[in-house]
This record gives structure tokens, sequence and C-alpha cells, in this order.
């Protein structure tokens, strides 16, 4: 019988990259965006699915609106990727953050459990839930220290998804996902603020960019092959968590060499702390500039993920590693600029 999959914040990088994949392995997708006056799918639009899936008003925040989307869609798996998802804002709006990001996953967990607790239920929870943690690489067994108020709801929301599994045996995963990235990826988060300044300074329509912490370190993958590790924690035989990672770590400093090595220009680093900035070796021209604004009130320098237990389990692994997926950002945002 042909799958149905319903999939909260159908609007993210995520939920445009699973439709994709859901629709080629033939299910019915479902996709709740939020009822705002005007919804954006430019994601959906650029993968050309959009009108390929039934799109439906939701709110992670009503949990009535839930309940009675999820009875009559009659969904076999949920997938739910909405949340208030960028740190620095949840800086700036805790209680919201706390709302959306951690409640909300118990408004749509109910709504499941009052409906069918046979549906299998993804939640997406994030290494930023290891935080401070000391240990590398970090991996299920690592201890959590979440360090922000988003990293802190999503803590609530990955303990909401064990407690209905043992609770009320429904099948219900979780996904440790590392940073992932694309050509998609939200303009407010770090790589591609990066990509898409590079290609504006390429194409003459931007000078510089102010950047925040040059030095720390994320274990960055690609969305596309992220949201497949998704899929199969629903296809397995008992309910668990992964961590989804590429076992790497490079800092924001190499990525912006690296963008700027794309365009044929070489960066030199000058002068230290809020005073530092980046100048093309030829031209001399300023072109990156720290900025303290974008530092955080809490951070952490390092993530790296061991994802052994996804690749022994679900026959999951990364293909696409750092320097690969910067082409494939780059290469994007330079067509965009052209
Ligand atoms: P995005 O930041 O691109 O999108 C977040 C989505 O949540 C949007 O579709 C947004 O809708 C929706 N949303 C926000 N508030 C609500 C609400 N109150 N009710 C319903 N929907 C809401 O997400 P990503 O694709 O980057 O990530 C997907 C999920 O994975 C998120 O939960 C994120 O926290 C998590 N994650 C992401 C990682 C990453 O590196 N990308 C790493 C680990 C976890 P709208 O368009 O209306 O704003
Ligand atoms: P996050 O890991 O979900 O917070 O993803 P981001 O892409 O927003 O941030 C990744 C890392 O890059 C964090 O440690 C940020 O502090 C760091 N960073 C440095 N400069 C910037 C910047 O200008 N914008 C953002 N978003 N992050 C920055």
């Amino acid at each position: 019988m042909k799958k149905t999959a319903f999939i909260t914040g159908i609007t993210s990088q995520d939920g445009a990259y699973l439709a994709h994949l859901l629709l080629n392995k033939d299910y019915t997708v479902v996709g709740g965006f939020r009822g705002l006056s005007n919804p954006v799918f430019s994601r959906l639009d650029e993968l050309g699915i959009t009108n390929k899936i039934r799109l439906v008003e939701i709110d992670l925040l009503d949990s009535g609106n839930l309940t009675t989307i999820i009875k009559e869609v009659k969904p076999t798996e949920v997938y739910n990727l909405a949340a208030q998802s960028f740190v620095s804002h949840s800086f700036r709006n805790p209680v919201l953050t706390g709302n959306v990001t951690g409640i909300g996953v118990t408004n749509l967990l109910e709504a499941v459990r009052m409906t069918d607790k046979g549906i299998r239920f993804y939640q997406a929870s994030t290494s930023e839930l290891f935080g401070k943690t000391q240990q590398f690489p970090q991996n299920e067994e690592t201890p959590f220290y979440p360090c922000s108020p988003y990293a802190v709801a999503k803590l609530y929301g990955y303990w909401m998804t064990i407690n209905y599994r043992e609770s009320y045996n429904i099948f219900a995963s979780t996904g440790i996902l590392f940073n992932h990235e694309s050509p998609l990826r939200g303009i407010e988060f770090v790589t591609r603020k990066i990509t898409d300044a590079v290609a504006r300074i390429h194409s003459g329509k931007l000078d510089s960019f102010d950047i925040g912490n040059l030095d720390v370190k994320r274990d960055w993958g690609y969305a596309k092959e992220y949201v497949e590790g998704m899929w199969k924690m629903l296809q397995t035989d008992k309910p668990d968590a992964y961590v989804i990672a590429t076992n790497e770590a490079h800092s924001v400093r190499e990525w912006i060499e690296t963008c700027f090595n794309i365009i044929g220009t070489t960066i030199i680093w000058e002068g230290s702390g809020v005073n530092e900035t980046g100048r093309d070796e030829k031209t001399g021209q300023v072109r990156v500039k720290v900025n303290p604004d974008f530092f955080r009130p809490a951070e952490f320098n390092l993530t790296i993920g061991d994802y052994s237990k996804a690749r022994r389990e679900l026959g999951w692994e990364p293909e696409t590693k750092f320097a690969k997926l910067i082409e494939i950002m780059m290469r994007a945002d330079l067509k965009r600029n052209e």
C-alpha cells in the first residue's frame, strides 16, 4: 500500500530535500506550512515539487490544529522538522523558541498518540545537544551539555520523543544531525551567508562582509544526504537515536578561504580578535571583517560526529564532505548571481 508521509516544516531546507526523496520513493507527501500571509515555497519550487505535495496549514503551537490534521491525513510516517532553528535568534527569543522547538514536539506527539499509535515518528534532534561537552568525536552515548535556548528546547524534544516511545510504545526515533548545508540553506546560517557573500563579491555586487567567530569548528555535511538518514531511521525494526555526521571538522576561517579560492582569490588575515580582517592578497582590498555583533552569548569551539552506529545499523554513510560541499554551494550561488 502507498505510504503517506506528513512533514512539518515543509518550507525548510530539510523539508524540501526530504519531500523530494519520499516522492521518488512513491510516498504521498503532505507538507505542513505555517499559515502566514505570505508563505514561501521557493525551496520546493527550486526542486520542482511544489505541485506534487499536498500543502496544509499548521502551527506547532496549536495542538488542536495538529490533531485535526493528523486525523484527516492518516499518515504512515510523521517527520517533525519544524522548529525555531536559528541559535542566535533563540538568545533573543528564548520563550518563543522553547514553545515552538520544545513544547511543539509534545503537541505533535500528543496528536499522534490520540490518533494512531502505529504512526512512525521522526524528531529532528541536533549536535547542538552536545554543546560544551568535552568528548570528541560525539556519539549516541556522549553526555549532553546544551548551551543555547535552542539547544535546551531541542533536548526537551529529544527526551519527549524517548518518553513517548517508552510510555506508549510509539515507534518514535530521533536523528542527532550535525550541521548540514546545501544551496537551499537559510542565508542566516554561516555557510550559506559566506557562499552568498563571496558570489556577490565576485559579481561586483558587494565589497565585503562581516563575520563572527572565525575559529569555531563544525562538522558540516550535505543536507540532501542527511534526509536519507532520517528516512532510514523509520524503516528499522525498532526505534532508536542515531548520529548523522561526516566525522570531519573545519573552521569558519577555512570555509571562507575555500570559498574565495573558488573565485581565484587568496585571503590574507591581519590583526586579531575583533580587529581581524581578511584581505585579497592581490588587490589589498578588505573582504572580511570580524564584527562582535555576530558573537554568541555562549559558544563552543568544536563539534565532530561519530556516525558509526548509523553506518552499522542503517547502512548510511556521507559521500559529500567539506571541499565538495563548498563547491556545490558556491556553484549554485555563483549561478544565482550571474
Ligand atoms: P529551517 O530553519 O530551514 O526551517 C525551519 C522550519 O520550521 C521552517 O519550515 C519554518 O516555517 C518552520 N516553523 C517555524 N516555526 C514554526 C511553527 N510555529 N509551526 C510550524 N512550523 C514552524 O530548518 P532546517 O531545514 O535547517 O532544519 C530542519 C530541522 O532540523 C529543524 O528542526 C532544525 O532545528 C533541525 N536541525 C537542523 C540542522 C541543520 O544543520 N540544518 C542540524 C540539526 C538539526 P516558516 O517557513 O514558516 O518559517
Ligand atoms: P548553528 O551551528 O546551528 O548555530 O549554525 P550557524 O551556521 O548559525 O553557526 C555555526 C557556527 O558559526 C557558530 O559557532 C557561529 O558562532 C559561527 N559563526 C561565525 N560567524 C558567524 C556569522 O556571521 N553568522 C552565523 N550564523 N554564525 C557564525
